[in-house]
């Protein structure tokens, strides 16, 4: 097999360093400091200086990170790319422990809409945030090693499973085994031990769990990336890169990447994509570079919004199930997903944005449209276009295993929608 890419280790890591939104909004930050973003604070007042560039990060799990262009946003706009840090798992309830016939189990809800079957026999572990007594911000914790199973059903118990379907009762079946034993508190002992801080120094938490295999490269020629939330931190990773590569040269337009949690419960929260968070973040860009309230609404006028979230490739095993003219290929380059319902928030004018991007790049662009007898699933687009009214194209990467806990896409359908997105935040 040949050697993997720097561009797909990259990616690899990016998610690997990710099992939460709190740690790929986290990673995000770190991998932009060391291109010149530091970090601004929603509560402080802001001066901009020429060719600023910053981070500016929402309750830990939302991040938008912008470098100012050579132009007035009045007179040149924004070029805006959006994506989303979160992914369908399992979460911890508030009162997490859970003592039945001698095991010690984790109390979860599901988030999302998770392929729940795939959470089964997996070596499964627990990250999130901490607060903890006396620190003001948040601690990430990841505690890494296999740590609990959810154990599916011995088949001798349910000998039709195979040709009935496996049916999982979100209450029942899915808390994962943590143990063996009684009593309270070795949630709270686990977290103390992990943060290194006594039991009752721990005051809260938002906790979930994660597969610990790391992500990894297969096939024949190395073509296939198996990986766990590839929908959507494969976007994030390509709005980031693309991000680095372009601000150096200073193009005329503001670059902005946004990157929201809960597009995967809808987008209704205070840093979610159907907040007032970018609206609120562009019109001060405008504010704070000596525009006027009339430039705001000049800067949306000159802008485009580019919505990446990964998109149904066709899988040769249920090739019926898509649109016949409209099946995007594995490894055919990135797709312009179009829905004249407004699904998706494309029309052809930001199509054919996105698409001279490409050319430039040299890369293939393919179209995705739902069967017209099936109902056609949404993205963060048509919010955001409908927020800020802003030209939107709703594009992403085609892969398989969409929402289950092990994902799978292609490495040079990655190099082709970072090469595309870099040439459209460089103008071309
Ligand atoms: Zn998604």
């Amino acid at each position: 097999m040949p050697e993997t890419p720097a561009l797909t280790r990259n990616l690899l890591d990016y998610i690997d360093a990710s099992p939460t939104p709190f740690h790929a909004v986290a990673e995000a930050r770190r991998r932009l400091s060391a291109h010149s973003f530091t970090p601004l604070d929603e509560r402080d007042a802001w001066v901009l200086e020429a060719g600023a560039r910053h981070t500016v990060v929402r309750h830990d799990s939302s991040l938008v990170a912008f470098a100012l262009g050579s132009q007035p946003p009045a007179e040149a706009g924004f070029l805006l790319i959006g994506a989303h840090t979160d992914s369908p798992n399992l979460r911890l309830k508030p009162r997490a422990e859970l003592n039945r016939h001698g095991c010690r189990q984790f109390a979860v809800e599901v988030y999302g809409g998770a392929l729940l079957h795939t959470w089964l026999d997996r070596d499964l572990s627990l990250a999130g945030r901490a607060f903890v007594a006396g620190a003001e911000e948040p601690r990430l914790l990841r505690v890494g090693r296999p740590l609990c199973r959810v154990p599916s059903l011995a088949i001798h118990l349910d000998r039709e499973v195979n040709d009935r379907g496996l049916v999982l009762h979100r209450q029942n079946h899915l808390p994962p085994l943590v143990g063996l034993g009684e009593g309270e508190g070795w949630l709270q002992g686990l977290l103390a031990a992990e943060l290194g801080v006594a039991p009752d120094a721990i005051l809260g938490w938002d906790l979930m769990l994660h597969d610990t295999v790391a992500p990894c490269v297969s096939g024949l020629d190395g073509e296939f990336i198996h990986a766990p939330r590839l929908d959507n931190l494969a976007s994030c990773h390509a709005a980031l890169e693309a991000l680095v590569a372009a601000a150096p040269a200073r193009p005329a337009p503001t670059l902005v990447v946004a990157l929201y949690d809960h597009e995967e419960v809808g987008s209704q929260s205070a840093e979610g994509a159907g907040s007032a968070f970018l609206w609120g973040l562009l019109e001060r860009l405008v504010r704070a570079t000596g525009g006027s309230a009339e430039d705001v609404h000049r800067a949306l006028a000159h802008s485009l919004f580019v919505s990446a979230d990964m998109a149904h490739g066709v899988h040769p095993n249920y090739a019926d199930l898509h649109e016949p003219q409209h099946a995007p290929k594995l490894g055919g380059g990135p797709v312009i997903k179009i829905n004249t319902n407004q699904r998706y928030a494309t029309n052809a004018a930001t199509a054919l944005r996105f698409e001279r991007a490409a050319r430039a790049a040299q890369v293939p662009v393919q179209r995705f449209v739902m069967r017209s007898d099936l109902p056609c699933g949404s993205t963060i687009g048509p919010i955001t276009a409908a927020r800020l009214g802003v030209a939107t194209v709703d594009v992403g990467n085609p892969m398989l295993s969409m929402h289950s806990i092990r994902e799978l896409a292609s490495s040079q359908d990655q190099a082709a929608m970072v090469a595309t997105l870099t040439a459209l935040f460089a103008g071309r």
